[in-house]
């Protein structure tokens, strides 16, 4: 029997698809340092996460651009756009709010520190900075915090998805890390940064 109390919604009221802001942030839901030990960047370790995992490796291998006392910035693997680094705690938690005084200090002037870097490096006309926090915020590795900071040029989202894709990023990674980190090393100390922090627990 059908039933008159039945309602069904029009479609074009439901709310619209995913704007502009979520879809940048949607390839960052795929992570990052997920090469295993034969170097291999398809085989991913489910079990280790790859925030805690990139810092006890070397800089090279680690994808490290710089190392201070409580956070470090990091290249990401799967970049969206040409140079996306992020900023993390050493400490593996999953929200800005669990950081003590000395850790969000840093993590926001490390920030600054790696937007002028990308600024100086690679001269983009602007960026994107935030965070995805929690699986419902959209955070690719929801269990430890990373700020993302990526460089936008004009007109870039017509070749960013297929930037994207590119197999040859590993090795361009490397050499954008390389000029990264020779450009933190010049201004980190204007930030007030170290250099190279004393890192502040045992990793
Ligand atoms: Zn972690």
């Amino acid at each position: 029997m059908a039933d008159e109390h039945v309602v069904v919604e029009d479609p074009g009221n439901f709310p619209p698809p995913e704007d502009t802001v979520e879809r940048l942030w949607a390839p960052q839901r795929m992570s990052y340092v997920l090469r295993d030990t034969e170097g291999h960047v398809d085989k991913p370790k489910a079990k280790e996460c790859p925030f805690c995992a990139g810092p006890k490796k070397d800089d090279a291998e680690g994808l490290v651009a710089w190392r201070g006392t409580y956070v470090f910035a990091i290249m990401n693997l799967y970049p969206y756009n040409v140079g996306h680094m992020m900023v993390c705690p050493y400490r593996h938690v999953g929200l800005i709010t669990e950081l003590d005084d000395s850790e969000l200090f840093e993590f926001e002037k490390a920030t600054t520190l790696a937007m002028a870097v990308m600024g100086h490096v690679s001269h983009p006309d602007g960026y994107n900075i935030g965070i995805n926090q929690g699986e419902a915020g959209g955070a690719g590795v929801a269990t430890h915090l990373h700020q993302h900071i990526v460089p936008r040029w004009n007109g870039d989202s017509n070749f960013m998805p297929i930037v994207a894709q590119t197999r040859a990023m590993p090795i361009l990674l490397d050499d954008q890390r390389r000029a990264y980190a020779a450009e933190f090393e010049k201004l980190a100390p204007s930030f007030g940064l170290p250099l190279r922090g004393t890192v502040s627990i045992d990793l």
